[in-house]
């Protein structure tokens, strides 16, 4: 199904590249900021993992994002265009036709949630991989 770029649960190979490599830039700059530390003298030893944690977690939050998207906010139809859109009235001028969708989330929602999602899964992640100690800061 063709739908106009942006619609929430559309994917492209594009947009998932550009994804990933955020997620990518992301984590680098976590690890590049770890070096620096240790390099200083903060931190004894770099956590390669948790670099690779941010990536995932970065990369699985916007892939939920997109099924979330599909599956939980309306979708419409513009009777001109013949393409899937969020809007109620497509950017043609044309009033759309709602084609699916039984929740009326918005995608701000949806970014909340997925936000919240991807928050808990990191904090689950940090106290399983180096314990509550050192994420309650150690001041
Ligand atoms: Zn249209």
């Amino acid at each position: 199904m063709t739908v106009d770029p942006g619609v929430s649960g559309g994917v492209t190979l594009l947009g998932e590249l550009s994804s990933f490599l955020g997620s990518s830039a992301i984590a680098l700059t976590y690890l590049g900021i770890q070096y620096l530390l240790k390099s200083l003298g903060f931190i004894d030893s770099v956590n390669t993992l948790l670099a690779v944690i941010v990536l995932i977690l970065g990369y699985l939050g916007e892939v939920l994002d997109s099924v979330f998207g599909a599956l939980l906010q309306p979708k419409y139809r513009c009777p001109r265009c013949g393409v899937m859109t969020d809007r109620e009235v497509h950017v043609c001028g044309e009033r759309t036709v709602r084609i699916m969708g039984n929740y009326d989330l918005e995608n701000e929602d949806v970014n909340l949630l997925v936000s919240a999602i991807i928050a808990a899964l990191s904090v689950i992640a940090l106290l399983l991989l180096i314990g509550p100690r050192m994420v309650i800061l150690d001041l």
